[in-house]
């Protein structure tokens, strides 16, 4: 099998500045939209970035229709109603509000409005059935109020889907096949959730407004664990397979978004970690800090370049299950309406234990990843790197306050059947482990992830 020769780069526009979501308005009519839907979520319906935006737009004759449902961690059924109205409402351009769930939410209201399908159709393999889409969508424009996930930047929507326990097995056994279809039986009891995704360049805004101002009101914890997620965005695609060691795609229209670590995206992710480095703690400590939280959007929206080109791999896969299957646990400053292990805690649970497994494919970059972090890596060889990487990553997380370990957030070793079964489906992501990962690998993998310090 031919490996692959090239790498693209794509991004958004990014427009950064203290105050810039004012300029919403102007820049939706440059686009040449005139009726637009405005996402958000429930808890930021009422809030400055919200009523800025729809401000913004009115000045400049653009007709802006509220979408305030959203739901934070978004479903296949919370994907669909967004869907609908954006299908009833004639909008020719879309603007987000929020944090990744809404960014992404966006995206899969802007593609199925335009590009009517079947949910599955553009939905990952093996779970979906990852057509193309067919071509360009309506204008996004995405204004992040979080300085995590770096979606405005990257073409990927994540959800949790509902497939009943039947077909969950039936889609970890069928591997990589795309053909595997929903079947599960919705009445079961005991209903199992994975979280996928539909990744597609197409699906990537046109802009990020990038608003430093619209993060001051963030709660710790949502801020912690929004820059341990910048964090693992940054390392996993620094130390993801290479471009050039995966498969060529049979036709250019099939090269993945996730192309593997490559030279541009390497710039972007360890820049972003430097920044983390150096701006993660002062802002948590001080929310006031206008610098070190516009210092820590602009370290997202960077590390949001690196993997939106390069991938995520182990650590974002082995979440999903983890994120799907959260049972009582809701951290502060969550809402508490359902439970919920918030995504970059969730991925970044599984870093220490990954890092230590993928350190001897690349100790080079490991090593040098460490360093970026701040760690002392003067006399560590090869055989440390993943150690040294590891004991950065833990420090990180006792310093934002992340618990200890899946054990903390109601996980037992009698759960990791089911957790690996959930990550078996992640090709898109696992694939991208620059060492392989097996069912036995993952199985240590979470179990070490358990207990951390
Ligand atoms: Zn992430």
């Amino acid at each position: 099998m031919p490996f692959e020769t090239a790498f693209t780069m794509d991004t958004s526009s990014i427009k950064y500045g203290p105050g810039v979501t004012r300029e919403v308005g102007a820049d939706v009519r440059a686009l040449g939209a005139h009726r637009v839907m405005v996402l958000t979520d429930p808890n930021l319906a009422g809030s400055d970035p919200v009523a800025i935006t729809r401000d913004a737009l009115r000045a400049e004759g653009i007709d802006a229709v509220l979408y305030d449902r959203v739901r934070i961690e978004p479903t296949d059924a919370s994907f669909k109603e967004a869907i609908a109205f954006a299908t009833e409402g004639g909008f020719d351009g879309y603007v987000a509000v929020g944090g990744g769930s809404v960014i992404d939410t966006a995206k899969a209201a802007n593609l199925y409005a335009t590009f009517p399908a079947d949910f599955l159709a553009y939905v990952n393999p093996p779970i979906g059935e990852g057509q193309p889409v067919p071509g360009r969508l309506k204008p996004l424009v995405a204004i992040p109020t979080t300085a995590g996930t770096g979606s405005e930047t990257t073409g990927v929507a994540i959800f949790d889907c509902n497939l009943g326990a039947r077909s969950l097995r039936q889609v970890a056994d069928a591997g990589e096949h795309p053909a595997v279809r929903r079947g599960g039986d919705r009445h079961d009891d005991e209903e199992l959730h994975a979280k996928t995704g539909i990744a597609h360049r197409a699906l990537r805004p046109v802009m990020g407004i990038v608003d430093p101002n619209n993060t001051r009101t963030l709660p710790r914890m949502v801020a912690a664990c929004s820059g341990l997620d910048v964090l693992s965005h940054a390392l996993e695609s620094y130390t993801a397979l290479p471009f050039d060691q995966r498969p060529a795609p049979e036709h250019p229209k099939l090269r993945p978004a996730y192309q593997g670590a490559n030279p541009i995206s390497d710039i972007w992710a360890t820049r972003a970690i430097e920044i983390l480095a150096a701006n993660m703690l002062v802002a948590l400590d001080d929310p006031s800090h206008d610098e070190a939280r516009g210092q820590m959007m602009l370290a997202a929206a960077f590390a949001g370049i690196g993997f939106g080109n390069a991938g995520v791999h182990l650590p974002h896969g082995m979440s999903y299950p983890v994120s799907g299957m959260a049972r009582d646990f809701v951290p502060d400053g969550y809402p508490t309406d359902h439970a919920i292990i918030p995504h970059g805690m969730s991925v970044i649970l599984h870093a220490p234990a990954v890092f230590r497994f993928t350190a001897p494919a690349n100790p080079a970059r490991h090593l040098r990843a460490a360093q970026l972090l701040g760690a002392d890596v003067a006399g560590a060889g090869p055989d440390d790197a993943g150690a040294v990487l590891s004991s950065a990553v833990v420090q990180m997380m006792r310093d934002t306050g992340m618990p200890n370990g899946l054990s903390a957030v109601g996980f037992t070793p009698h759960d990791v059947d089911a957790l690996v079964k959930g990550t078996l489906p992640q090709h898109r992501v696992t694939k991208l482990s620059p060492r392989p990962a097996g069912e036995a690998d993952l199985r240590q993998l979470f179990l070490d992830s358990m207990t951390i310090w």
